[in-house]
C-alpha cells in the first residue's frame, strides 16, 4: 500500500460523523448537569462567584496579576467605558527556585517584589500619593489599587476573592500551597512590601476570556461563553442560578445567573462516547497523568502533534521506503509542535515545497511528494477532527442556555431545541436579566456571542468551520442556528478579565 492510501485509512479513523457528534452532545450536556448537581463530577463545573458579564460601559483602573505557566504578566488596566481599554503590561519568566519553592510565601512574596517594580516603573505616582497620604493623614488612607489575580490552576472557589489549591499542574511544585486561602497568602506578602494594592479577585483564565470578550463584544451584546483553544482547553459560561443545585445547596445564592468553569476538559474520561484510536492511545499511556483530560487530549496544542507524530511513525513503520535516521527528532515526546499541523494544512502548492522542508528541517526526512501529501492528510485528518469535537462543547452550552429557542419575537427557532425556562426559577418568578442577554440581531433573531483565546482557533485553517459544522449537525441548532453564533477572539482575557472581576468585587463591597 503506498503511504497516501495508508494515511487515506488512517484518516478515515478520524472521522467524526453527524451521529457520533449529537451523542457527544447529549453526553456533555449530561455531564455539565452532574457537574452543577455534585462534587467530584467527570467535569468540575465550578462556580466562580462572578454572578453578572460586562457590556462594555465599565470603567476604572484596576491591576491585573496573571499566573499561569512559565511566565508572570503584570498589568493595569484602564477601562474606559466605551468597549476599550488601554494595558500596561510586563512579563518576566518564574524561577524554577519559585516554581518549586518550598513555601507557598515565596511564590508570592516573589509576585509582590515584582508588583513592586511594576508600580516603580508605570505608576510612580500612585506610589508617592499613597506614601504622603499615610504620612499626612493616617485615618485617611489613598485608595489602594485593586487587584484580580488570573490563576490558571485548578482551584476551589469558595469567595470572589476566595479560593483554594486543589492541585499543581504544569511543572509547579509547592506542596505547601495545597489547601491554602489564595488570596490571603498574596495580600500578606503585599502588605510586607507597603504596597497600595488590595486582592479583590480571584479569577480562572477561561472565566477572564468571557468576560474580556463580553467588553469587548461588538454592539454590547453579552458574551454566553468563553472559551480557550490553545496548550489546553476549557470552557466557561453563564449559567440559571437554580440550574447550580451544589451551589442553591449551601444556601448562599437562589436567583440570578453565575459564570461557570467547566473544567470540560476532562469531559468523558470514561471514554464511553469519545473517538479514540490507537493513536490516542499511545499519547495517553505516555503522558505525565494517562487516564484524564481525555477530551483536552483529542483537541488541544498540546497533544494534536503528538497524535500527528505516533500516525506518521505507524506510517513509516509500514514500509522500508521511508528513511527516518534513528536520531531524528521525530522519534522524541512532543516533537511535533502544533503549529506544523496548521502548516501542513495551509501549504496548498503543488509540490507541497513547505511541508517537505519543514519535514526535512525539523525531522531530517527527505520526504518525496508523495510521502508530505501522506502526512498532510493525515494532519488535516486530526485538526479537523479537533475542531469537530471542540464544537461539541459549543453547542452543548448553547442548547443548554436555552437562548436559541428564545428568538426576537420570542419563537422557537427551530423545533427540536432543548427546551429550558429562560426568565424563571423554580418557582415561576422572574429571575434577574442582568446576565448574558445579547440583543443584537441577525435575520431579527438574537445572536449569540462566543469569546475564544487561543492560538489553535486562531492559526489553524477551518477550526472555526470545523466548529460550525458540528453546530449545523446538532439537532436543535442546525443551519439557523449556526447562523446566529458568532465567534470573536478574547484578546488579553486574563489582564482585563481579571479587572473587570475586580471592578466586581468592589462593586458588591
Ligand atoms: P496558552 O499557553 O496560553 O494556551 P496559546 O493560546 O498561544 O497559549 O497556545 C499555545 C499552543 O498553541 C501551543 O500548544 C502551540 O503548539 C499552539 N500553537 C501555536 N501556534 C500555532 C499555530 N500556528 N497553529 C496551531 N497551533 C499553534
Amino acid at each position: 500500500m503506498s503511504p497516501v492510501e495508508w494515511a487515506s485509512r488512517v484518516a478515515k479513523e478520524f472521522e467524526y460523523n453527524q451521529q457520533d457528534v449529537r451523542q457527544a452532545t447529549r453526553h456533555f450536556i449530561k455531564q455539565m448537569e452532574e457537574g452543577l448537581e455534585r462534587d467530584g463530577a467527570t467535569m468540575n463545573q465550578i462556580p466562580s462567584y462572578v454572578t453578572a458579564v460586562p457590556d462594555g460601559t465599565e470603567t476604572g483602573l484596576y491591576l491585573a496579576v496573571d499566573l499561569g505557566g512559565t511566565n508572570l504578566r503584570i498589568c493595569s488596566v484602564n477601562l474606559h467605558g466605551d468597549s476599550t481599554f488601554s494595558i500596561t503590561q510586563s512579563k518576566v519568566a518564574i524561577p524554577v527556585s519559585i516554581i518549586t519553592a518550598r513555601y507557598f510565601s515565596e511564590l508570592f512574596a516573589y509576585i509582590a517584589e515584582q508588583i513592586n517594580i511594576f508600580l516603580q516603573h508605570h505608576h510612580e505616582n500612585l506610589l508617592q500619593k499613597y506614601q504622603d497620604s499615610k504620612d499626612s493623614s493616617p485615618g485617611h488612607i489613598q485608595k489602594r489599587l485593586l487587584l484580580g489575580l488570573t490563576f490558571s490552576f485548578t482551584f476551589e472557589q469558595q469567595a470572589l476573592n476566595r479560593g483554594t489549591l486543589l492541585r499543581w499542574t504544569k511543572g509547579f511544585n509547592i506542596p505547601d500551597a495545597v489547601g491554602q486561602d489564595i488570596s490571603a497568602v498574596f495580600q500578606t506578602e503585599i502588605d510586607k512590601l507597603n504596597l497600595p494594592v488590595l486582592v479583590v479577585a480571584l479569577v480562572n483564565d477561561t472565566v477572564g476570556a468571557l468576560l474580556a470578550r463580553s467588553y469587548t463584544s461588538p454592539g454590547r451584546t453579552k458574551t454566553l461563553l468563553g472559551a480557550i483553544f490553545g496548550t489546553g482547553t476549557n470552557g466557561a459560561y453563564v449559567e440559571k442560578m437554580h440550574n447550580i443545585t451544589k451551589l442553591i445547596r449551601s444556601g448562599k445564592f437562589a436567583e440570578g445567573e453565575m459564570v461557570i468553569n467547566t473544567e470540560w476538559g476532562a469531559f468523558d474520561d470514561e471514554l464511553l462516547v469519545l473517538p479514540t484510536t490507537p493513536y490516542d492511545l499511545a499519547v495517553d499511556t505516555e503522558s505525565v497523568h494517562p487516564g484524564i483530560q481525555m477530551y483536552e487530549k483529542r483537541i488541544s496544542g498540546m497533544y494534536l502533534g503528538e497524535i500527528l507524530r505516533h500516525t506518521i511513525l505507524a506510517l513509516v513503520s509500514t514500509t522500508t521506503s521511508i528513511d527516518v535516521p534513528l536520531d531524528s527528532k521525530l522519534n522524541q515526546q512532543f516533537a511535533i509542535d502544533s503549529s506544523f499541523l496548521s502548516m501542513a494544512a495551509a501549504d496548498d502548492s503543488t509540490d507541497l515545497s513547505m511541508l517537505r522542508k519543514q519535514l526535512n528541517v525539523s525531522f531530517n526526512i527527505n520526504a518525496s511528494r508523495e510521502l508530505a501529501e501522506a502526512v498532510k492528510i493525515l494532519a488535516v485528518a486530526i485538526g479537523d477532527r479537533a475542531a469537530r469535537l471542540a464544537g461539541v462543547a459549543i453547542a452543548a452550552i448553547v442548547l443548554k442556555s436555552g437562548r436559541l429557542s428564545v428568538s426576537g419575537c420570542d419563537e422557537p427557532s427551530k423545533p427540536g431545541g432543548t427546551p429550558q425556562p429562560r426568565n424563571e426559577n423554580h418557582a415561576g418568578k422572574p429571575i434577574s436579566t442582568s446576565l448574558g442577554r445579547s440583543h443584537e440581531k441577525i435575520d431579527g433573531q438574537d445572536i449569540i456571542d462566543i469569546g475564544v483565546d487561543g492560538s489553535l482557533f486562531e492559526f489553524y485553517p477551518g477550526f472555526e468551520d470545523g466548529i460550525r459544522s458540528t453546530l449545523k449537525d446538532i439537532d436543535g441548532i442546525g443551519y439557523e442556528g449556526a447562523k446566529r453564533i458568532r465567534f470573536g477572539l478574547a484578546r488579553d482575557g486574563s489582564g482585563v478579565g481579571a479587572a473587570l472581576v475586580a471592578r466586581m468585587a468592589e462593586q458588591e463591597s
